[in-house]
């Protein structure tokens, strides 16, 4: 592997690039053009999967015995590594991932902005100092890693989601084995020769490819991993979260989303339409905070849905590295179907669709994911279209009397990831951020983005465990120890309790 192109990946494991035990192997292809492979990447076995998990284990105790300012300077030559290298990562993202090189490079600066924010938090992964009940005696508190983590990762965002798990592990003083997302084999390996580049020991991260099924389970449920952090779709994350619990290990899950914007009578119409068009489409609705229904009041239905067509319409759908395109492809076959296969159940369950949500017909498309985006009208609440999650660039509609009515289909879904309000009310502001079940919460704005040194995830089925990124990302990656010191000196005089 270079950074300008790969032929056949291999697992990085104590350091090295390793063939591994498999003798298969997966094809990395272009979703913009399937007729491009792009090379190709080992599929492991549970035995390469044993194999890192013994090199963590053994890299673990020196790794955890670094000052914790030591390891966040290698985290931060990380960062500076990966400045320098946009070009060749947004290049490699936007081939196997079929996003927008602009977008590519947002995702990219996220990374960066995680590596740089984490790397200072070694200089400040403190804990507490309190009085102690008794005399001649220091208490305090400090955090200590927890061992052999397990990373696991979707392809939608597979540098940044990678980087803001494995940065806070590695900061804590863990060992790391990472699982990727199969779809995205390139741009996981360009992160292990960031770190390794960065002067990261041998076996602190380490790095097999293969099926979830396969690999990715037993990484679950290997003995010596003792904590998962897993983002991905509910299904697995269910499953992961059940197969871990008997073992008793530490688990966060972030999973799906079905993100609202509530639009009322008094927002500014022109804006809440393009927030809702940007939040909906971008990145090809591949965003676990994409804007997946838009609750709109009556009064203003019309034209609101007006605009929202009108900015629709003025997506251009095509290679994410032709000028002017606005719109990529879905990454896979199957994402592809999903999408094609929402658009029918839409029409099926009786909502409108008023635009988009075809293959255009042009040659240029046809070796390639490519849908148009999808508008739906008139979407009932209950109806499959407004309670599922897509993962690809369909919007439903959904039509309300009121402000009331529009916090109870908010809130009507099993998901909490993200949402935004549109209103130059005060009082509703305030009102949303108190009824409002989701994680994260946007005025005036795209339910899309996050910033690095603030919390990220979502409520009810969305998440389990701590949020990511932020100060809260530590609290996952560490455990509290909580010290009693006795400077008595002598045996202590009266009842101890
Ligand atoms: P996915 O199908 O759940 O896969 C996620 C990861 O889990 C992949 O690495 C997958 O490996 C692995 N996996 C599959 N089966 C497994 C098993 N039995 N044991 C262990 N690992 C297993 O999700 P996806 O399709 O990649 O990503 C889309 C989903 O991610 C959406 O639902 C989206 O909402 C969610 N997401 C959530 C957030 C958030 O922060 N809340 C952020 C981004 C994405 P393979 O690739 O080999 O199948
Ligand atoms: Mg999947």
């Amino acid at each position: 592997m270079t950074l300008s192109n790969h032929a056949h990946l291999t697992h990085y494991i104590n350091g090295q690039w390793t063939p591994g035990h498999g003798t298969k192997t997966s094809n990395n292809v272009n979703p913009a053009n399937t007729t491009q492979v792009l090379g190709t990447a080992a599929l492991g076995t549970t035995q390469d999967l044993d194999d890192a998990v013994a090199a963590a284990k053994a890299a673990f105790p020196s790794w955890r015995a670094v000052p914790a300012p030591k390891r966040g300077a290698i985290i931060k030559k990380a960062g500076l590594l990966l400045e320098e290298r946009m070009d060749a990562f947004s290049r490699a993202l936007s081939l196997e991932q079929g996003k927008l090189v602009a977008e590519s490079r947002g995702e990219i600066q996220r990374a960066i902005n995680v590596l740089d924010f984490i790397a200072g938090e070694g200089r400040r992964l403190n804990g507490e100092t309190v009085p102690s009940e008794l005399p001649n005696t220091f208490t305090y508190t400090a955090r200590a890693p927890l061992g052999v983590v397990g990373v696991v990762t979707p392809w939608n965002f597979p540098v940044a989601i990678p980087v803001w798990k494995i940065a806070p592990a590695l900061l804590c003083g863990n060992a790391v084995v990472f699982k990727p997302a199969s779809l995205t084999p390139w741009t996981a390996s360009l992160i292990m020769q960031l770190f390794h580049d960065a002067g990261l020991p041998k076996g602190v991260l380490n790095l097999v490819f293969g099926g979830g099924s396969t690999v990715g389970q037993r990484l679950v449920t290997h003995p010596d991993v003792v904590a998962l952090s897993f983002t991905g779709s509910n299904e697995v994350g269910t499953r992961l979260y059940a197969d871990a619990a008997p073992m008793l290990k530490k688990v966060q899950c972030e999973m799906g989303g079905k993100n609202p914007v509530i639009v009322l009578e008094d927002a500014d119409l022109d804006l809440a339409a393009v927030g809702t068009v940007q939040g909906a489409f971008g990145s090809t609705g591949q965003r676990c905070t994409a804007t997946s229904r838009a609750i709109v009041v009556d009064a203003v239905a019309d034209a609101f849905v007006e605009r929202v067509v009108h900015h629709a319409k003025a997506i251009k759908v095509g290679d994410p590295f032709k000028e002017g395109v606005l719109m990529g492809p879905a990454v896979d076959e199957g994402q592809f179907q999903t999408n094609l296969r929402y658009v029918a159940i839409g029409k099926e369950e009786g909502a409108r669709l008023v635009y988009g949500g075809e293959r255009p017909s042009d040659a240029e498309f046809q070796n390639g994911y490519f849908m148009t985006p999808a508008v739906f009208d008139h979407v009932k609440p209950g109806s499959r279209l407004a309670q599922e999650e897509v993962f690809g660039p369909v919007l439903s509609i959904i039509r309300v009397k009121d402000w009331d009515a529009a916090v109870e289909v908010a809130n009507g879904v099993k998901f909490g990831l993200t949402s935004s309000v549109y209103t130059n009310n005060v009082s509703k502001v305030f009102q949303y951020a108190d009824r409002i079940e989701t994680g994260m919460l946007h005025v005036n704005s795209p339910t899309v983005g996050g910033e690095a040194h603030l919390p990220f995830g979502g409520a009810k089925a969305t998440g389990v465990g701590q949020r990511e990124m932020g100060k809260t990302a530590v609290d996952f990656f560490s455990e509290w120890r909580t010290v009693y010191v006795d400077y008595t000196g002598q045996k202590r005089v009266g009842n101890l309790y």
